[in-house]
């Protein structure tokens, strides 16, 4: 906004046309932050909490911007969704997290599965499968090394949903679903869906210690998994209370500040060379 017209905007302006411009400035940020690459990936480890050994890592995105720095996604993530900007933009992500995984592999680092956040606009995406088919066959990474982590929004209609879950299981890619516990799914429909792992949200592990509601629901989750035979995995594991009353119930998986934070590159090379030699 230039000379006259910023000054029309001042005298006009109200908070909701504030928010208006707010949002389309953002827009336009983020339009232009995807011609140029300004993202990058942190890739926060997973590990196997009785052992310690890492069995692999979530990528996650940030946003480098040339004045503000470093955006964190629940700035700018909701943004690209109503957009339809993260159609590009998650399939960057899905591309470099699978390209950044494959260079790993060649480095000689452990083969890890790596774990990339697809929302909800993507999975409805009618060519997602063509897309991802065409990244893995690109990168030549096996797909059994790549894990697609969904909210259980994606589960609100199970008859579009199953297809699309079965078409990306049948390629070798695993499916994890995200925030568990948070959103709609019901328990009893779980055994019904096509995926590999329930990650129990981090809102439960927070007080696991310390609240009976939170301890009955992540020990509920961990044996309805293990009786229907999926993998559990905790995320925001911070202390070492949480490990110890999470190893209590049987739990064999977590992520969290308590192992270490998203890194970027080098940090996680260093990260896994390290704990390859406990
Ligand atoms: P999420 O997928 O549930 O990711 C977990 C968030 O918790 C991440 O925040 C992570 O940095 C943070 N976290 C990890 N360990 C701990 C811990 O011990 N304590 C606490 N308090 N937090 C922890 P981040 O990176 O800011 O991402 C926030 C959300 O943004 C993600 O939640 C996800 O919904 C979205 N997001 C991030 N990256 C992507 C992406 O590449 N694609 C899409 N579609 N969404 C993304
Ligand atoms: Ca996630
Ligand atoms: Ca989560
Ligand atoms: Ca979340």
């Amino acid at each position: 906004v230039k000379g006259q017209g910023k000054n029309n905007f001042i005298i006009f302006n109200k908070s909701i046309e504030n928010k208006t411009l707010e949002r389309r400035l953002l827009e336009n940020a983020l339009r232009k932050a995807i011609k140029k690459q300004e993202f990058y990936l942190e890739y926060q480890p997973k590990l196997n909490i009785s052992t310690n050994e890492i069995i692999g890592m979530e990528a996650l995105v940030r946003w480098n911007h040339p004045d503000l720095g470093t955006i964190p996604p629940v700035k700018f993530i909701s943004l690209a969704e109503s957009t339809g900007l993260i159609i590009p933009l998650g399939e960057w992500i899905l591309r470099e997290s699978c390209r950044q995984t494959k260079e790993w592999q060649e480095k000689g680092y452990p083969q890890l599965r790596v774990s990339v956040n697809v929302s909800v606009r993507q999975f409805e995406d009618p060519y997602f499968i063509e897309k991802i088919k065409r990244i893995l066959h690109e990168i030549g990474l096996d797909p059994h090394w790549l894990e697609i982590e969904l909210t259980e929004s994606v589960f609100a209609d199970l008859k579009h949903t199953v297809p699309i879950l079965e078409g990306i299981r049948n390629l070798g890619i695993h499916i994890s679903v995200d925030d568990f516990g948070t959103g709609y799914s019901s328990l009893s429909y779980i055994k019904h869906l096509p995926i590999d792992t329930l990650k129990v949200d981090q809102s439960f592990i927070k007080d696991v210690h310390l609240n009976h509601q939170s301890k009955a629901i992540v020990s509920a989750v961990i044996h309805l998994a293990e009786t229907i035979g999926l993998n559990v995995i905790a995320e925001g594991i911070e202390t070492l209370e949480h490990v110890e009353a999470l190893s209590k119930d049987g739990l064999k998986f977590g992520q969290g500040y308590f192992y270490s934070r998203p890194l970027r590159c080098e940090a996680f090379e260093e990260f896994v060379t390290n704990n390859a030699s406990l």
